[in-house]
């Protein structure tokens, strides 16, 4: 598969309007948007750095995986994702090399990508995401 670049580092925290304090008023990063991810249960803010962007990633409900993960682990990186030329082959790809995937196929993610996660226990502990996008 070809691996472009690092598309975006999502960083799990309890309030976006806390977090993006920091990133906006001490980095001098930008947010560029804040949406819903309802199946996901959270808001994801975006804080574009050229190719890449941070995503600030919040629960909006107790029982969503992003508040399970802070309740587990507490705030911090919570995957890294890694932009793809073709999901589908790199998936396929990732079959046949026997990795365990979280997702067999794509997803729609936040900000209209094509996402898949791979199992953690296959990264030394990283959620590691791929993703398409147009
Ligand atoms: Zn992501």
């Amino acid at each position: 598969m070809k691996i472009k670049h690092i598309d975006h580092i999502g960083i799990a925290v309890k309030s976006i309007d806390q977090a993006k304090k920091f990133y906006t008023e001490i980095l001098g990063l930008k947010i560029e948007g804040i949406e819903n991810v309802a199946d996901q249960k959270v808001n994801v803010a975006f804080l574009p750095i050229t190719d890449s962007e941070l995503e600030l990633v919040e629960s909006t409900h107790p029982d969503g995986p992003v508040a399970k993960y802070i309740e587990a682990r507490g705030e911090g990186i919570q995957h890294i994702a890694f932009r793809v030329e073709d999901i589908e082959e790199a998936l396929a790809e990732l079959k046949e090399k026997g990795v365990r995937l979280i997702d067999e196929k794509p997803r729609k993610g936040a900000g209209g990508a094509k996402i898949a996660f791979i199992h953690p226990k296959e990264t030394n502990g990283v959620l590691v995401e791929i993703c398409e996008r147009d």
